[in-house]
């Protein structure tokens, strides 16, 4: 959600230029500030982020995004297994042509995947998960081909920081390349000449020519909200990764029907899960993914929208059930930049509001990054928002 004042909206943020009413009355009756979800030095992603938004020191904790969505679909790693994300790529003329596959359906990754099991498992110790379309998962076991201290730190790059890019100065390097490559070689024999690529060739479309391994870790260490926090809580979301982390952290992952990540997701049904959740749990989290990808589009219209609607069909309900009860706070917070200008994350600190019992009103009627700018509070371990969020005091100033 947050971003930096654009020309095209006469210097303002596309938080600035949304409707906003519910968030602005929010802030008048708490508080608004600043913190920092990515510590310094690593990389602004959701996987990151989320990790500070939910109470988790990202430098502590983070172990790869692949352990993560693992989690998510219920695959326990063993000490000696590493998880990699391993996307179903199009290679063609020595570029990494498509990190999607021409966005290849599950239906067809996994027929994919069941040969690839089929063919690579006896050769390699290594299991294939199907996931979403592009996105799947493979688990290797550490032994003599590598160890899992090699495996979990072999270089291995994200296939769409390279697209269209010559790939062979990509590949993974590292102690245990050697046999990382060796399983993507192997992958490239088993797909040429699938029926499942012959088919998709013959429809105008990109067969999926290679696995590609990246993302990957060990189980991360992560105690459980509970211990931590002495909160129980839930989590609603569309995103594998954020649902991963609510797994890690002995959360209760909800499903709602018709959540997108996108700007047709079913608000209603994420809130409506997630105040039904507060009958019985302390904590809920509600993560709403529509303008990081409207950012990620560049599209500042579409952001907007993203944005108001967040505030029309997410905050507002939210807060008139907390005015009501008058015994429950609200957090509103973006897990990193995503900026129109360049499409893609940074680092930085990004505004937060906060309302409830203990909150006092701020005094300020908008919420915005400029805004928080100007409030003097900014927590800089972001982690440590939540304390605020869920101590008994108002957040230090
Ligand atoms: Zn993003």
């Amino acid at each position: 959600m947050a971003d930096y004042p654009l020309d095209a909206l006469d210097g303002r943020t596309p938080i600035e230029a949304a409707a906003t009413p519910a968030m602005d009355r929010l802030v008048a009756q708490g508080t608004i500030g600043q913190y920092c979800p990515i510590p310094e030095g690593m990389p602004p992603g959701s996987d990151i982020g989320n990790l500070s938004l939910f109470g988790y020191d990202p430098r502590a904790t983070f172990s790869g995004r692949a352990p993560m969505e693992a989690a998510n679909q219920g695959i326990a790693l063993a000490a000696d297994e590493v998880a990699f994300r391993c996307n179903l790529v199009t290679l063609a003329d020595g570029r990494m042509h498509d990190f999607t596959s021409g966005h290849i359906t599950t239906d067809e990754s996994r027929v994919l995947v069941a040969a690839l099991n089929e063919a690579l498992a006896a050769e390699f110790p290594v299991a294939f998960n199907t996931g979403v379309s592009y996105r799947h998962l493979a688990v290797v076991r550490a032994g003599a081909a590598a160890s899992d201290d090699a495996l979990a730190a072999a270089q291995c790059t994200p296939p769409h920081d390279i697209t269209g890019q010559d790939y062979a100065g990509y590949l993974p390097e590292g102690e245990a390349s050697t046999l990382i490559r060796a399983m993507m070689d192997r992958s490239r024999a088993v797909l040429a000449g699938h029926p499942v690529n012959v088919d998709r060739i013959a429809r105008g479309l990109s067969p999926a020519t290679s696995i590609w391994l990246w993302g990957q870790g060990r189980a991360p260490k992560m105690a459980r909200y509970a211990e931590l926090y002495g909160k129980t809580g839930a989590v609603v979301s569309a995103v594998d990764l954020v649902k991963g982390i609510g797994v890690c952290a002995g959360l209760q992952v909800l499903d709602v029907p018709g959540a997108t990540g996108w700007l047709d997701t079913n608000y209603a049904g994420k809130v409506s899960a997630a105040l039904t959740a507060l009958e019985t749990l302390d904590v809920a989290f509600i993560h709403v993914e529509a303008p990081d990808e409207t950012a990620h589009q560049g599209r500042i219209d579409l952001k907007m929208q993203a944005i108001a609607d967040f505030d029309r069909h997410v905050v507002a309900p939210c807060l008139a059930w907390a005015e009501r009860r008058g015994d429950t706070r609200v957090l509103v917070a973006p897990d990193h930049f995503t900026l129109i200008s360049t499409k893609t994350h940074a680092g930085g600190p990004v505004p937060f509001a906060l309302y409830g019992p203990g909150v006092p009103a701020s005094g300020q009627t908008a919420y915005s990054e400029g805004v928080a700018a100007t409030s003097g509070i900014l927590i800089r371990d972001g982690h440590r928002l939540v304390r605020a969020f869920l101590g008994d005091a108002a957040p230090a100033l």
